[in-house]
């Protein structure tokens, strides 16, 4: 979907004759860019996320300022719920690096910023991740004789879905595990995970020499360069595409391929998300309880090692298991169609189908960073070694 090129400069004058607010220009046509803008009058601009093909509301934007040295501009949302509780992200280098503008940034669903330089200034919901992002952090690790990057296959659009195996050179294992993020586009503070994830694989002896990893970081790949919500989709997201008949080619490719590669060794499936973007339930990383007893009680288990291996800034709690029937999660949320933790589940040998729910900007009462985030992959893959040493 084509994003949109706004140059306000142009239009305030000629919409509003406004002389005063002509000068800076606002735009998300670059890669996750997504906004509608309403309105434009003074300094102050009302806007709103661009939901295109989303059923219902969902909050991910992001969009970009330049040329706007010495102006302090309003942001108006019109729509409630599309803010997170520690604010905005801003970013000065054209995503590589995000800062909250902070909890009590936001009044009234509005905020402010006073710019001070020309250059772009980048403003979103999240820290949003794409190619470009992942591309950085992956070219130098190709260098390692355990990591081969290459393709699953190409998204609906035709652009190319990253496939990551991390396995000993000579091929030899007794476990496989898959992780996959981005089966919503929106969500990607899942990516700062598989960047500490990576990382730790290729710094445990154990694991890069017994374990053959699969890391899938877009599976809607398409969605996420575009900038759409993904959540949502219509007729269904990604998913909800694990049926008989796929509507993506990244599901469908997951589906012809993991069975043939698991050889019944596919112990642990992963598949990384992020929740609603405020509130009780979703400020606090959640392992999503499955309704099949027996994988819940693996499921129990896995919570029980991660509290032992949760080292890093960002804490779990009593709170990290949501069991089945509990909030959001129950029957009516899965009866658009099959997801990748129900269909991964039926491949010989899976034992541990996990769906994590990562937040966005608040965990317990902590703030999320970049940074933070890679941690919390570490303790998160340190776990996974824990139980699969006791297979
Ligand atoms: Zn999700």
């Amino acid at each position: 979907m084509k994003t949109k090129l706004i140059i306000i400069s142009c239009l305030v004058f000629f919409i509003f004759g406004n002389i005063d607010s002509s000068g800076f220009n606002i735009y998300s046509d670059f890669p996750s860019g997504n906004i509608s803008i309403e309105k434009v009058k003074n300094d102050t601009l009302w806007l709103h996320p661009d939901l295109r093909d989303t059923k219902g509301d969902w909050f991910y934007w992001c969009f970009a300022v330049d040329m706007a040295k010495g102006k302090s501009l309003t942001f108006i949302f019109t729509k409630p719920n599309v803010i997170t509780t520690a604010g905005p992200a801003i970013s000065h280098d054209r995503g590589s690096t995000w800062k909250w503008l902070g909890i009590g940034s936001v009044k009234n669903e509005a905020f402010s910023y006073t710019f001070s330089t020309n250059d772009e200034v980048r403003f979103s919901m999240g820290m949003p991740y794409t190619q470009k992002q992942f591309d950085f952090f992956i070219k130098p690790l190709t260098e390692s004789k355990y990591l081969k990057l290459d393709y699953l296959s190409n998204s609906n659009s035709g652009k190319g879905i990253e496939r990551v195996i991390i396995k000993p050179p000579d091929g030899k294992v007794n476990y496989r595990v898959i992780i996959t993020a981005r089966h919503h586009a929106c969500e990607m503070m899942a990516n700062y995970e598989i960047e500490g994830i990576i990382g730790e694989i290729l710094n445990d002896a154990w694991l890069k020499s017994n374990v053959e990893f699969c890391i899938i970081p877009f599976v809607d790949k398409d969605g996420v360069e575009n900038g759409d919500q993904g959540k949502n989709r219509i007729p269904h997201d990604h998913n909800r595409d694990y049926n008989d008949t796929c509507i993506y080619e990244a599901t469908s490719a997951l589906k012809d391929w993991i069975p043939l590669w698991a050889e019944n060794k596919l112990f642990v499936a992963l598949d990384l998300h992020c929740p609603w973007i405020k509130g009780e339930y979703h400020e606090n990383i959640q392992l999503v309880g499955s309704s099949d007893e027996k994988i819940a009680s693996q499921e129990k288990l896995f919570c029980d090692i991660l509290k032992s291996t949760n080292n890093g800034e960002l804490k779990v709690s009593d709170k990290l298991y949501l069991p089945f029937g509990v909030d959001w999660n129950n029957t009516i949320s899965y009866t658009a169609g099959i997801t990748f933790r129900k269909w991964v589940s039926g491949v010989e040998g899976v034992k541990l189908p996990l769906s994590i729910e990562f937040p966005y900007a608040i965990n317990e009462g902590q703030i999320i960073n970049q940074e933070n985030s890679r941690l919390f992959g570490i303790d998160l893959i340190k776990a996974v070694k824990v139980y699969l040493r006791q297979q």
